[in-house]
């Protein structure tokens, strides 16, 4: 009797401290002289309009395989008004301790809610909310940039806010003319913005990519059928916040929408050289050779343009395809169209893979 008493003491005190979680590891690779790191800069609360905790928002995109989380709750919209919680820096406490124990790096971060223009706007790496204006935005981003934060526009081309597409106001220019706008969101909650790719290229803006999420993530997940909420990936120098910051200033970032791998050129070149390998060549006959191309990542690609190949091919997450080509010369390696990964509004990357 004894023993079984103590065993239930045991087994209780287990399942109150001893929380079962699972991580799934995504597997997007390196590249050449940086980490890629999964990040979602855009994320609410029950401190706002959100459904769950702070804390619940770090297990959750642990579990999901990020390395970095931004909680951004609106700043206007607060459901405390006074005490501990009415302190707009609280989500990131309340978030912190399990952020370290979970080795997920959290950024101290707020929305702005603005109606249009200029719109939300989000607010990363900031030293003190509670010193951001909730009234004037101006006065709001003079303010986080003397805390040296990074600031993108949210959700350009939402349809509340937008019903005629994306447009870009004065009062745009002007955040973008005082380094008020480091970057901006080409991928929010369920939709993206081709228009606005282009305008980020063109005006060398970072491109983000984020859930928005409000209602726990497993309910989004399954609300549009997504194997993976929208995500930006930084290749940051190490995995440290200073590190990230340095990357998004610099607009490495590459954003992963469903299957749509979106980003500039440069970057999307080199994940996708990396994601990608030729496996083998086999010379059956002569000028008639076996290709063997395999996908070491989680991307599912959609591939054409192979050997003159015009119908679209999947090569999905983990797999090898073998295509046959037939060459005069000996093959080293294969251009390769990718269907899915958009470098602008009109152009997907067509590169080399190599053996
Ligand atoms: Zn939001």
């Amino acid at each position: 009797m004894k023993i079984k008493l103590t065993l239930f003491f045991i087994s209780v005190v287990l399942t109150v401290t001893g929380q079962n979680l699972q991580r799934n590891e995504i597997n997007i690779p390196n590249i050449p002289g940086y980490v890629t790191l999964k990040c979602d800069f855009h994320i609410h609360t029950y401190f706002s309009d959100g459904e769950v905790l702070p804390r619940v928002r770090v297990r959750e995109a642990w579990q999901e395989g990020l390395d970095a989380i931004a909680i951004t709750d609106h700043i206007e919209y607060w459901r405390f008004n006074k005490g501990e919680y009415s302190d707009r820096n609280k989500p990131y406490y309340d978030a912190l301790n399990e952020a370290q124990n979970l080795d997920i790096i959290l950024i101290r971060s707020i929305e702005l809610t603005k109606s249009m223009p200029p719109g939300h706007i989000n607010l990363l790496f900031l030293e003190d909310v509670n010193k951001i204006d909730t009234v004037d935005y101006r006065k709001a981003l003079k303010e986080a940039k003397r805390q040296n934060a990074f600031i993108f526009w949210n959700h350009p081309g939402w349809k509340s806010q937008a019903p005629d597409g994306a447009k870009w106001y004065d009062e745009h220019t002007e955040m973008f003319e005082k380094d008020w706008m480091n970057g901006i969101e080409i991928v929010n909650w369920d939709e993206w913005y081709p228009e606005v790719l282009d305008w980020a290229i063109e005006k060398n803006l970072t491109l983000i990519g984020n859930s928005d999420v409000h209602m726990p993530i497993n309910d989004y997940l399954n609300q549009f059928d997504f194997e993976h909420r929208p995500m930006t990936m930084i290749f940051a120098k190490d995995r440290t916040q200073e590190s990230m910051k340095e990357a998004l200033l610099a607009g490495r970032t590459i954003l992963w929408f469903n299957d749509l791998i979106i980003g500039r050129k440069k970057f999307a070149e080199k994940l996708i050289k990396e994601s990608i390998k030729i496996k083998s060549i086999q010379n059956i006959s002569e000028n008639n050779y076996y290709v063997h191309i395999q996908n070491h990542s989680d991307f599912n690609f959609t591939i054409s343009g192979i050997n003159g190949m015009a119908d679209n091919k999947k090569l999905l997450a983990g797999n090898t395809i073998r295509i046959w080509i037939n060459s005069e010369n000996s093959i080293e390696e294969v251009l390769i169209k990718f269907e899915n990964v958009k470098t602008s509004s009109e152009e997907v990357l067509e590169t080399m893979i190599h053996f």
